[in-house]
């Protein structure tokens, strides 16, 4: 058994490789040999079209699971790649969160919708929109940890801050067994100054929760979801599939694999 089996992408921020991680990272455990669930839980869709899935092609969808509508085995949908399956996203989850407003258990839904599948799979990998609101509440609570994207720029530090705060009222309030399973910088330029002095703050008040492997900048990474494939598949022997592998593989490790 392992220690962590549902792992989110969460970042209030948007732009800083949530769903551009969350996708390749993914893709790397299933390449492995582990069976993947990936589940698209921002209305913007990007990791079901980077999977070369049509959003408006799809039947239910993770609105779909939280509304009550649909069971989540009905809406798992096979990618192209071995063993990597797909919860895709739609545009209508975008009104989830007011559709929810009276109900009862609201922050519950995914991690409800998920017990029929779990054990169908060695892992669930959750993509976040970027905020805090009921959505990435969802995925927090359904999770049994979670992996912080960054930039090494200076703002990062202040949105670490508040969503250390935030993982502490999840804790709290829904979901006690969260634990941050580790913050991945994203975008790395070893020539920046400024890039190695922010990931020496990082260090500091991360310590062993950063991950080894930082990903670097690379067009390669952000050319691939335009053809519908991970980084892994679109160019295997480019600098962010190797980083992306080595990533993975710590993840594994860090989930008790
Ligand atoms: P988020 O999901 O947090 O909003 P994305 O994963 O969509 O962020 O990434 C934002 C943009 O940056 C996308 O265009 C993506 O292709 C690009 N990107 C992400 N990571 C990298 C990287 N390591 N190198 C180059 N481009 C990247
Ligand atoms: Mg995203």
């Amino acid at each position: 058994m392992s220690k962590y089996k549902t792992i989110c992408f969460a970042n209030q921020k948007g732009g800083v490789g949530k769903t551009t991680c969350a996708v390749n990272i993914a893709a790397c455990i299933a390449r492995s040999g582990k069976k993947v669930l990936l589940i698209d839980s921002d209305p913007q869709g990007n990791a079901t079209s980077g999977l070369g899935i049509n959003k408006r092609n799809t039947g239910a969808t993770v609105y779909d699971l939280i509304i009550g509508r649909s069971r989540a085995d009905e809406a798992v949908i096979p990618t192209e790649y071995e063993n990597l399956y797909i919860v895709p996203s739609s545009i209508n989850l975008v009104g989830a969160e007011l559709e929810l407003v009276d109900e009862e258990k609201r922050e519950f839904r995914l991690r409800d919708a998920l017990q029929v599948v779990k054990d169908d799979y060695d892992y669930v990998i959750v993509d976040c929109p970027p905020s805090l609101g009921l959505i990435t509440i969802n995925a927090l609570t359904a999770s049994d940890a979670i992996i912080v994207p960054v930039l090494c720029e200076y703002y990062s530090l202040e949105g670490l801050s508040q969503l250390t705060m935030t993982i502490k009222q999840i804790k709290r309030f829904y979901n006690p067994s969260l634990e941050l399973l580790g913050v991945l910088i994203n975008m790395f330029d070893g020539r920046l100054n400024l890039s190695v002095q922010v990931l020496e703050e990082i260090k500091k008040y991360f310590s062993d929760k950063l991950f080894k492997t930082p990903i670097p900048r690379n067009i390669k990474i952000s050319e691939a979801p335009s053809y519908g494939m991970p980084i892994t598949e679109y160019d295997r022997h480019s600098k962010g599939s190797a980083a992306y592998a080595a990533v993975a593989r710590e993840v594994m490790d860090r989930c008790g694999y």
